[in-house]
């Protein structure tokens, strides 16, 4: 009798402590592993007004991106030589003429270069400091991945 108590006692521990362990794996796992949100990726709007091209969702690109909007602009300077501005923390008005296909190659571009996991392709990725060099880690499979200079 007195040996099945114990038995007894001791699987209700071990069942505690695993739900404990589970509890604390679950709040280990980075926050977008427990989002089951769709990922979407934006498309860039734009118009052309006479010699000028206006970006006209650049902010919010950037934003659905999760990516520093400066980060983005430098990005995008460097693609297209031309001058341009921010105007109304929303758009992003070009010197010069290109099309909407050009637009957003060149945001193709930088999600393949400063967004998608180069392990497996995943938006989810932060970008972090390790040893003074800027990296782009992946929140879905734990990648490490240098970035481009810019
Ligand atoms: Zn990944």
């Amino acid at each position: 009798m007195t040996k099945t108590k114990t038995e007894q006692a001791s699987t209700e521990k071990i069942d505690v402590d695993y739900y404990k362990l589970l509890d604390r794996l679950y709040m280990a796992l980075p926050q977008k592993a427990k989002e089951s949100v769709r990922f979407e990726l934006p498309t860039a709007i734009s118009i052309i007004q006479g010699k000028q091209t206006i970006w006209k969702n650049f902010v919010k690109c950037g934003k659905d991106l999760n990516r520093d909007q400066n980060l983005l602009y430098k990005f995008v300077m460097k693609e297209i030589s031309t001058s341009s501005t921010v105007v109304n923390n929303q758009s992003l008005v070009l010197n010069g003429v290109f099309d909407n296909n050009k637009i957003n190659l060149i945001l193709t571009k930088f999600i393949n270069a400063y967004v998608l996991c180069s392990a497996c392709k995943k938006p989810d990725t932060n970008i972090t400091t390790q040893n003074n060099i800027k990296v782009l880690k992946c929140s879905a499979c734990g990648a490490v991945s240098a970035l481009p200079k810019l």
